[in-house]
C-alpha cells in the first residue's frame, strides 16, 4: 500500500512538473516577442508621506497582456524572464520608461517625485548596470536623486559583500537604493549597516494583519525602530485600511504605499490622480 501511494505520488509529481514546464515554455516564447509587439506596459503606484499625506514618489510596476495568455502576473513571468536572461532587455526598457515618465511629470510642473524601479537579481549583478543607469539618466536628463532602485532583501543578502560593492557604485552616481520585501529574508544587521540604502520597504505580509496579529505588530515596530537607529527611512507596502495607517503613523513609519491610496495605474490615470489627489489623513 505504501508502495502504491509512493508510485501515485511520483506520478502526480511528474505530471505537475510537466504542465508547469509547458506553461513556462509558453511564457518564455511569448515573452521573447512581448517587447516588439508592445504588450508590455509600465504602471505606477503612488508612495505617500504619512506625516503630510503628500504623494512623494511612484513605484514602476510592469504589466504584460498577451492575446492568448491574457494578463500574466509579474510574480509569474519575472522569475521566468530571469532564468532566460530576457530580464536584461525588459528591465532596461522598464528603467528607461520610468525615468522618461518621471522627467515628463517634472516638465509638466508637478512637484518632484522619486521614481522607484524594481531590480531583479540578474539585473543587479550584471556588470553593466551602474553604467547603464547613468547612461539612461543622462540621455533622459533626469537628476539621479529622482531615481530609486529597489532590491529585495533576499537578493541583497545572498552575497552581501558583492551587493555592498554594487550599491556603493550606484550611490556614488547619486542614485538611491531601497530594500524591498524587508523582513522576509534573513538580514545580517552588520551588513544592513553597510548597505548604501536609503529606505526599508516593510513587506506587505506583515502589514496585512497589523491591527490584530500581535507578532506582526511587534515585527513592524521592530523594523521601524531598527531603521531609525540606522538612519534609514521606512515605507509600508500593501496598506489597505485606515486602521493600518493609524498604527503605522503611531509607530513613526515614514511612508506608505497601497490600495488605500491607489492601485498601480497607467501613466495617464496616475497623472489624473496627481491633479485631483486629496490625502486620506486630511
Ligand atoms: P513588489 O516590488 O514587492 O511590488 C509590490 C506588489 O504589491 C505589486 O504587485 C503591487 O501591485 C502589489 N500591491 C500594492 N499595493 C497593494 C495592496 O494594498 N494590497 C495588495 N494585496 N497588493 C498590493 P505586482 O505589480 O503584481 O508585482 C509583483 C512583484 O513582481 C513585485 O513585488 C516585484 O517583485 C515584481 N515586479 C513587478 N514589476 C517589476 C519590474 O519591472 N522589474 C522587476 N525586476 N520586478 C518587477
Ligand atoms: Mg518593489
Ligand atoms: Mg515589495
Ligand atoms: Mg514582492
Amino acid at each position: 500500500r505504501a508502495k502504491q501511494e509512493g508510485r501515485q505520488g511520483y506520478q502526480f509529481f511528474t505530471q505537475e512538473m510537466q504542465s508547469r514546464s509547458v506553461r513556462n515554455l509558453q511564457i518564455v516564447n511569448a515573452l521573447r516577442q512581448a517587447q516588439q509587439l508592445n504588450q508590455l506596459q509600465v504602471y505606477y503606484q503612488p508612495q505617500v508621506s504619512i506625516a503630510d499625506g503628500q504623494i512623494i514618489g511612484a513605484e514602476a510596476l510592469l504589466r504584460w497582456w498577451h492575446p492568448e495568455l491574457g494578463s500574466v502576473s509579474p510574480a509569474e513571468f519575472i522569475p521566468i524572464a530571469e532564468d532566460s536572461r530576457l530580464i536584461l532587455s525588459i528591465g532596461e526598457w522598464v528603467i528607461r520608461q520610468a525615468v522618461r515618465q518621471a522627467k515628463d511629470w517634472m516638465k509638466q510642473g508637478f512637484a518632484p517625485l522619486i521614481m522607484a524601479v524594481n531590480l531583479s537579481a540578474v539585473q543587479f549583478r550584471h556588470h553593466d548596470l551602474p553604467a547603464l543607469v547613468s547612461r539612461i539618466l543622462t540621455e533622459e536628463n533626469l537628476p539621479p536623486e529622482c531615481l530609486e532602485l529597489e532590491l529585495t532583501e533576499g537578493v541583497a543578502m545572498h552575497n552581501p559583500q558583492g551587493a555592498i560593492a554594487i550599491m556603493n557604485n550606484l550611490h556614488a552616481r547619486g542614485v538611491r537604493m531601497s530594500i524591498d520585501d524587508f523582513g522576509t529574508g534573513y538580514s545580517s544587521l552588520s551588513y544592513l549597516k553597510k548597505f548604501k540604502s536609503y529606505k526599508l520597504k516593510i513587506d506587505q505580509s506583515f502589514v496585512r494583519d497589523i491591527n490584530t496579529d500581535v507578532e506582526d505588530k511587534a515585527i513592524v515596530s521592530a523594523i521601524i525602530s531598527l531603521a531609525k537607529s540606522l538612519g534609514l527611512k521606512t515605507i509600508a507596502e500593501g496598506v489597505e485600511t485606515h486602521d493600518q495607517l493609524s498604527f503605522l503613523k503611531e509607530q513613526g513609519c515614514d511612508e506608505m504605499q497601497g490600495y488605500l491610496i491607489s492601485k498601480p495605474l497607467p501613466s495617464d490615470q496616475f497623472e489624473a490622480l496627481l491633479n485631483t489627489y486629496r490625502s486620506p489623513s486630511s
